[in-house]
């Protein structure tokens, strides 16, 4: 069965195609998101989705959203990084996709599922996975499913606190693991020492061997493993998993991250820390098997 999937984030919106079956990726686009209200983003991923010559063919579509999620409502509760609030986004979607079922739910959880179908979580009992782009989302893998929490809105790992009084956050508390672990702050510290706009610029710059990118860059690892550590100890994982933009890094990232992760916590402990398989496509992916 062909499905179709959609990944909303702050800045950019990711949608792809795939058949269920094979779980080949017949399609796959990335556009920025319409910053013009909630209607623009349904009906650009509408015609997007129109365009790519399988419309007829989807018989599923699911949208993915950073933020809090009311999935049996189809309601983006609130979302900061898209300025939502009571968003009713699954019932847009159902006018727009006539006939074709439509499920709503956040993109973590998204992720979630698509790593545990086809990725670093298949066959995990205890894992967690850390989304990291504008903002921080998550979630954790117990019993091998989604832990959907005591009252059912899951867990937000990116909201714990990192630093008590620390920068402002998204979500209007302060010293969040998301005020310093988001792609965000990369992008921010890499306009402030003119290495370009975004996080992938600091990455670059580094690998090229600039002192400011590789300082700008063991900084933000240093905040990323205490955040990693401290859900550690918690949760005793077999495995970390990391998704989002960041994920993209690849040795960069994962190879100092995993040495200072094991600094930190409880005993020295080691915790296996991997990118998501499906990378940047496990939001839309999970969203479109949902
Ligand atoms: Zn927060």
């Amino acid at each position: 069965m062909y499905r179709a999937g959609v990944d909303i984030g702050g800045t950019g919106i990711k949608m792809g195609i795939l058949d269920d079956l094979t779980m080949e990726k017949l399609w796959f686009k990335e556009i920025p998101t319409p910053q013009s209200g909630y209607e623009d983003i349904c009906r650009a991923v509408r015609d997007a989705i129109a365009d790519s010559g399988y419309g007829e063919k989807i018989r599923a579509f699911g949208a993915a959203v950073a933020g809090e999620v009311d999935a049996e409502a189809g309601v983006v509760v609130r979302s900061y990084n898209l300025g939502f609030r009571d968003v009713p986004l699954r019932a847009v979607f159902a006018d727009l996709f006539d006939a074709v079922p439509v499920s709503l739910c956040n993109d973590a959880d998204a992720a979630i599922v698509a790593e545990a179908r086809c990725g670093a979580l298949a066959g995990t009992q205890a894992a967690v996975l850390l989304t990291i782009g504008t903002g921080v989302g998550g979630g954790v893998v117990l019993n091998g499913s989604l832990f959907k929490g005591g009252q059912g809105h899951g867990s937000e790992p990116g909201h714990m606190l990192l630093r008590y009084g620390g920068k402002q956050c998204t979500c209007g508390a302060r010293g969040c693991i998301e005020a310093y672990c988001a792609a965000t702050r990369l992008a921010e510290d890499a306009k402030r020492a003119q290495l370009g706009n975004d996080a992938k610029d600091v990455f670059n710059a580094a690998a090229r061997g600039e002192r400011a990118a590789q300082e700008i860059l063991a900084s933000y690892i240093d905040d990323l493993a205490a955040a990693v550590a401290s859900i550690a100890n918690l949760l005793g994982p077999e495995i970390v998993v990391i998704g989002g933009g960041i994920s993209a890094a690849g040795e960069l990232l994962f190879g100092p991250l995993q040495a200072a992760v094991s600094q930190k916590t409880f005993a020295k402990r080691k915790y296996s820390i991997v990118p998501a398989v499906n990378g940047n496509n496990a939001g839309w992916i999970g969203a479109a098997l949902l």
